[in-house]
């Protein structure tokens, strides 16, 4: 208990802080209605200064822990809203889905068709391991979509190359790959 600590505490020497949060809880409404007008006013900006300090390193990783460490809310915040614009949320998926295979189709073929036989419907086209081992690497990165993330996280290595489904199957049949569809009888 010392002296300064006492001083500092009696109302006769009130700080210029404390005079402050008083002024501003006599005024509370006043300053909600100016709040108020201010953010309607500069609703843009706000929001750009809210992007910005979202994507702060420090503050991402502030609101990272804090939903790990409590998940409830934004799991129930999302589940909300998945049921709200389900429909949207898979069209964009979808579209987001598309546009990736098509990049990566493009990296491998420009011409976006099968390197065999030309054939271009995005449909039909896949990534053809050309050396084989395609099982075995699919098990280990994951097939479709995962699969053409890793390609485009991995800057398409080499030894991938665009084919038809019709030419994927006739391909194996040449390899006798298809001896063993879980992997065991693939070459390398
Ligand atoms: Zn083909």
């Amino acid at each position: 208990m010392s002296t300064s600590l006492n001083l500092s505490n009696s109302g006769s020497l009130m700080s210029k802080t404390d005079y402050m949060r008083g002024w501003r809880e006599r005024n509370r409404s006043h300053l909600l209605g100016y709040y108020r007008r201010y953010n309607s006013l500069h609703r843009e900006q706000r929001h750009e200064y809210m992007r910005k300090y979202k994507r702060r390193p420090d503050v991402k990783a502030r609101d990272k822990l804090r939903r790990d460490l409590n998940p409830e809310p934004q799991r129930e915040r999302y589940k909300q809203y998945y049921q709200l614009k389900s429909e949207e949320i898979k069209a964009r998926a979808r579209e987001r889905n598309r546009l990736l295979k098509v990049t990566v189709i493009g990296k491998y073929s420009p011409s976006l068709s099968c390197s065999r036989c030309g054939f271009s419907d995005m449909r039909a086209l896949s990534i053809d391991h050309i050396n084989g081992g395609g099982t075995r690497h699919h098990a280990i990165v994951g097939h479709g979509t995962v699969f053409y993330q890793w390609l485009q996280k991995n800057n398409c290595p080499e030894g991938f190359q665009v084919l038809c489904m019709n030419c994927q199957w006739i391909k194996r049949q040449e390899r006798n790959e298809n001896a063993n569809v879980n992997g065991g009888g693939e070459k390398k």
